[in-house]
């Protein structure tokens, strides 16, 4: 059964990167307005996550990493939101079947924090009261120790950190409520730091350039047709620009980061002379979609995702885009 187990959890963190995104979107589940990302080794030596959400109540503590033990199922529409989540409650199990893994965390109601350290799904020892601040530290040390092959296909740790500070960043354009922070521990500076209550133009400027982010046009907030039940908003670069420059693409579905290479195609397809100049656009796009109507049969793992409507819903974020840059070129 542990075979399974860590063969399961393999699939679902295929590398650090994997892990920091579920860790982030657990502590912006919790609600935290402040969220600290810790990296040794590319991650694959320490991934420590710390945020200011919510906490986890000492009671929950000795089944946490359970596998499909989660909070997030309460209600009906919970449910439905599977489709937007994938499977619920497989992200710390998985962490804890492939690393050493250590949760301190303290609710505002606790007058000291719970210090818990996992193994292979299971609680090692009863939790230890702990000083802390309210919030949750979540470490994940010696990722892949248990799978010597999976940990040695990682050929270099910056490598690993690069994809680390991409999901970080892209978190923080699409998260501006939150601070936040990546930085490789020991060093003083950190790669990624913003302030809390920003917003996504200002962090696309701290993050990338500012000169990318004054140029960027606004895709107002678009509702589409009722049957779709979808929306989308976003910033992209003008097509029109003769800056050759890097881009970006980040495409957030009900605030998941995900892949959709028809969407991706798509808009490309709206700046084909400016690929043709060898620049690339940067294209920042949220999509709210009806539960409902995202494919449950998306695992987490795939990042690729597909929704009902597909082919009318893609039509509508190319229009909604090509509207906003027909009318700043008008
Ligand atoms: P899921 O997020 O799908 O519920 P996870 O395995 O990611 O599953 O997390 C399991 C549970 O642990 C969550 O449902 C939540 O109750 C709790 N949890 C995990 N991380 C945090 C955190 N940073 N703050 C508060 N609770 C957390
Ligand atoms: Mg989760």
């Amino acid at each position: 059964e542990d075979v399974v187990n860590r063969i399961a959890a393999a699939e679902i963190i295929h590398r650090p990167a994997n892990a920091v995104k579920e860790l982030l979107e657990n502590a912006l589940d919790a609600g935290a307005t402040s969220i600290r990302v810790n990296v040794k080794e590319g991650g694959l030596k320490l991934l420590q996550i710390t945020d200011n959400g919510h906490g986890i109540n000492r009671a929950d503590l000795p089944l946490l990493c359970e596998r499909y033990a989660t909070s997030k199922l309460q209600k009906f529409e919970d449910l439905q939101s599977l489709a937007t989540y994938g499977f619920r409650g497989e992200a710390l199990a998985s962490i804890s079947y492939c690393s050493h893994l250590e949760v301190i965390t303290k609710t505002h109601a606790d007058s000291c924090g719970w210090k818990a350290q996992y193994d292979s799904g299971a609680l090692k020892d009863d939790p230890r009261p702990t000083a802390a601040n309210d919030g949750t530290v979540i470490s994940a040390e010696d990722l892949f120790y248990n799978m010597p092959l999976r940990k040695r296909a990682f050929r270099s740790a910056s490598d690993e950190y690069t994809r680390i500070l991409d999901v970080v960043t892209k978190y923080a354009v699409h998260n501006p409520q939150a601070s936040w922070v990546c930085k490789k521990a020991g060093s003083a500076l950190p790669d990624v730091s913003t302030s809390v209550d920003s917003t996504a133009r200002a962090n696309i400027a701290l993050l990338y350039t500012p000169s990318l982010a004054a140029e960027l046009l606004e895709v107002p907030l678009t509702h589409f047709a009722p049957k779709l039940g979808a929306s989308c908003h976003g910033w992209v670069s003008n097509a029109n620009s003769n800056w050759a420059r890097n881009g970006g693409w980040i495409l957030f579905i009900n605030n998941r980061l995900v892949e959709s290479t028809k969407i991706k195609k798509a808009i490309h397809g709206l700046y084909t002379a400016f690929l043709a100049k060898g620049a690339s656009p940067f294209v920042y796009l949220s999509l709210h979609i009806d539960p409902a109507k995202v494919d449950v049969n998306v695992h987490p793992t795939k990042s690729e995702v597909h929704f009902l409507h597909e082919d009318e819903i893609v039509d509508a974020v190319v229009a909604a885009v090509d509207k906003a840059l027909a009318g700043a070129n008008a």
